[in-house]
């Protein structure tokens, strides 16, 4: 599997992170409700230290509803507040502020002592390729996209953008890199994160019927009406047959049937599928 994404920026994302990190009062990691665990950065605890951070479960959308709820009961036990999202459409800012004050309480609770009104939150994104940030920040700033200014004592120029809820968002984010083993390989690949497929597309199809079919069954027979109890394979060439996608020569296209599939899952037609569980 070819793995050499990222690792030379790796030090210096690491280093950009930390310096924003001071800017801001809490961080909105933003990850794909569908693999929770594989698009999340193995070393942003470390990165982050201990300053407070929400978890943006992104394209929730797309995702098993009751499966978002176990990864949000599950991140809860960790002590992180986990909310559902799906950054195409209206984002609740007002929700995610007031989860944001809950965290910073403290910090909070100061200011109304030296009774200090403004109450603006900043806050930084992170996250990797694909997960949806900048959807998420175009959505959230829509209705004030002016920026706030420079704030002193930075070296390097960083702008502010505002949200119609107190919310002063980092206008860059922090771009993070994924995990390296083959299984999160494979869902990144699933979800597109990864556009040139890691596998060639037709094993990854299969991977990938191989996964639902155990899964997702009534989703597949609901697409496609094809027989799941049969081995991956004949699922895959029932559906190549059904389709029509076959060449003129009477084979199996495998590479037009992966695309429909794929196609089919990455657009929610497949109905809403969580490819890992808490
Ligand atoms: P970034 O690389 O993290 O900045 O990701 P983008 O914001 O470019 O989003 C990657 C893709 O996911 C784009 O095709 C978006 O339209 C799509 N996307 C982002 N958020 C959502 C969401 O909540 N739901 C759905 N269905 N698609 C989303």
């Amino acid at each position: 599997m070819n793995i050499n994404w990222y690792p030379g920026h790796m030090k210096k994302t690491k280093e950009d992170i930390e310096n924003n990190l001071k800017l801001v009062d809490i961080v909105l990691e933003i990850i794909d409700a569908r693999i929770p665990s594989s698009s999340r950065n193995p070393m942003l605890d470390d990165i982050i230290g201990d300053k407070p951070r929400i978890i943006i479960m992104n394209k929730a959308d797309l995702a098993d509803k009751s499966i978002t709820s176990q990864w949000i009961d599950e991140f809860k036990n960790r002590g992180i507040s986990a909310i559902r999202m799906n950054s195409k459409e209206n984002i609740n800012a007002k929700k995610i502020y007031d989860l944001a004050r809950e965290s910073l309480s403290e910090k909070f609770d100061k200011h109304k002592e030296k009774n200090i009104e403004n109450q603006t939150i900043r806050m930084m994104i992170v996250g990797v390729p694909n997960a949806g940030k900048s959807t998420f920040i175009n959505n959230i700033s829509k209705r004030k996209g002016a920026n706030v200014g420079n704030r002193p004592g930075v070296t390097k120029t960083k702008q502010w953008i505002k949200t119609n809820a107190n919310i002063e968002l980092l206008d860059t984010p922090g771009v993070l890199w994924p995990k390296f083993d083959e299984e999160t390989g494979l869902n990144l690949s699933y979800t597109h994160a990864i556009k040139d497929e890691i596998l060639n597309i037709e094993d990854l199809t299969l991977k990938f019927l191989e996964k639902i079919k155990e899964e997702y069954p009534a989703n597949l027979q609901e697409r496609y009406g094809v027989d799941v109890e049969k081995p991956a394979l004949e699922i895959y060439e029932d559906i190549a047959r059904k389709r029509g996608a076959v060449t003129k020569g009477g084979d199996f296209d495998y590479t037009r049937t992966a695309n429909i599939i794929l196609t089919d899952f990455r657009n929610g037609k497949l109905g809403k599928i969580s490819l890992e569980r808490p």
